[in-house]
């Protein structure tokens, strides 16, 4: 074995190193195969070794792979930024290109903040967000992320912005269900708005389905009419954090358009470039530009790689492929499809404490108790043994929090690409039934 200098997530685990992917296929330097049930860190929704995008990508590297957005601009930019602006609800129109979904959230923030000062208000820089919430590893995006596990080592670097109870049905914080508990979870924002004040609040910003955090989080129906109502009646800007959402991942462009809620600020990644390419980007609409380009016409931020035009080139390649194989209008029987599968699993494992999520977008949340929904000891580190068993077994899983402090529970979210077919799906669901056979054995 050659040393390995890689800083790797893990430093004392042994990674498999992968030689070349195909469909929902990844495959290591061994030969051994992986099905892909997670998209990576849900990102390669249209799958690996996808041509269309590997050539447009190419065929604009022989133009120009790099400009400086201080000096130039691009057509690859220029047309996804039109795309996006006909493509996204409401007036979400203005798009500023970054490289990864803590930027784009990051980014999100400094708008807000610059929003309001741009309209005389200076004192307006909190932005609250929900515990069990992930937003992404730079500081900002942290000091809005209610992750404990990721925070931990940084707390005293973070701002210390205020945080509401996340609608988590499943162990709803107020013992109660929906629609009769009046959404008392998106109420605590009011609550929490007259606690600081509406004038020290920017914005709010939700994952509108908790990803990492959370394990699939989905809200009930009229959570987010809610949220949206008290954001606009106290002047807050609502930013939803769609980087694992987006592009498609359950269904529409947006998740948030489930439930017919339009943001002021959009964050996107991920599926953005599907993997082939490190973009991102944040969405701003019409009437937050407006006080900016009558303002100081400039937004502060920015990355050397911004608008990279090989990047918009991917991107751009990615909503074409969506289009041409009409692949959003099958992700709904997709997910019906994948759910029944998944609550079948569920009455064979009673370790499955729920099953839950959107379009191709699920999580399951084990518990040792399913009765009492009461979670494994964490030294039993379910979670990773189900990743890991997965893993051995040829199947990749994303590890994800759960349990309302968000480090209590254990869960696992499956996603895999958009591009999946409904035979990949049973194997999908073979290949869980596999791991956690295995997994009980080794619990005992
Ligand atoms: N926001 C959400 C909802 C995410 O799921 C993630 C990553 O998992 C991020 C932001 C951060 O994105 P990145 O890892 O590309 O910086």
């Amino acid at each position: 074995m050659r040393p390995s200098y890689l800083i790797k997530p893990a430093l004392d685990e042994s990674y498999p190193e992968i030689d070349y992917g195909k469909g929902i296929y990844l495959f290591d330097q061994a030969g051994k195969r992986y099905l892909d049930a997670s998209s990576g860190a849900v990102t390669a929704n249209i799958g690996h070794g996808v041509p269309e995008i590997i050539l447009a990508m190419h065929e604009q590297s022989k133009r120009v792979s790099f400009v400086y957005r201080s000096q130039f601009t691009s057509e690859p930019a220029e047309k996804l930024a039109e795309k996006l602006a006909d493509l996204l609800p409401g007036d979400l129109n203005w798009s500023f290109f970054v490289n990864s979904g803590s930027e784009a959230t990051e980014t999100a923030l400094k708008i807000a903040i610059q929003y309001w000062q741009e309209k005389g208000i200076k004192s307006k820089t909190k932005i609250l967000s929900r515990w069990v919430s992930y937003h992404g590893i730079t500081l900002g995006a942290l000091s809005m992320s209610g992750h404990p596990g990721r925070r931990a080592r940084f707390v005293p670097l973070l701002e210390e912005f205020p945080t509401i109870s996340p609608p988590y049905c499943y162990r709803c914080p107020y013992q109660k269900s929906a629609p009769e508990c009046g959404f008392l979870c998106a109420i605590e924002l009011e609550t929490a708005i007259k606690r600081i004040g509406a004038d020290h609040i920017a914005a709010f910003i939700a994952e509108p389905v908790i990803g990492a955090a959370g394990g699939a989080i989905s809200p009930p129906e009229d959570y987010y009419k809610t949220i949206k109502r008290i954001c606009e009646e106290n002047h807050i800007l609502f930013i939803a954090d769609e980087v694992m959402t987006g592009f498609g991942r359950t269904g529409p462009m947006l998740a948030i358009e489930h439930w017919n809620t339009i943001p002021d600020i959009v964050a996107l990644g991920k599926g953005m470039g599907a993997g082939y390419a490190p973009i991102a980007a944040t969405v701003v609409s019409d009437h937050v530009m407006e006080p900016i380009l009558k303002g100081s016409k400039v937004i502060i931020s920015g990355h050397t790689l911004s608008a990279n035009p090989q990047s918009c080139a991917a991107a751009l390649a990615v909503l074409e492929y969506l289009d041409n194989h009409q692949i959003l209008k099958e992700v709904e029987s997709k997910s019906v499809y994948l759910k029944n599968k998944l609550d079948r699993l569920k009455t064979q494992f009673p370790f499955i404490g729920e099953v839950r999520g959107k379009g191709l977008l699920f999580g399951l949340e084990f518990v040792q108790f399913p009765a009492a929904k009461i979670p494994f000891d964490p030294s039993v580190k379910l979670t990773e043994l189900v990743v890991r068993t997965g893993r051995d077994h040829g199947i990749l899983l994303y590890p994800a929090g759960a349990g309302l402090d968000g480090l209590s529970g254990d869960a696992v979210i499956i996603a895999p690409p958009l591009t999946v077919t409904k035979r990949e799906i049973d194997e999908l669901i073979a290949l869980l039934q596999t791991t956690f056979i295995e997994v009980y054995k080794t619990l005992g």
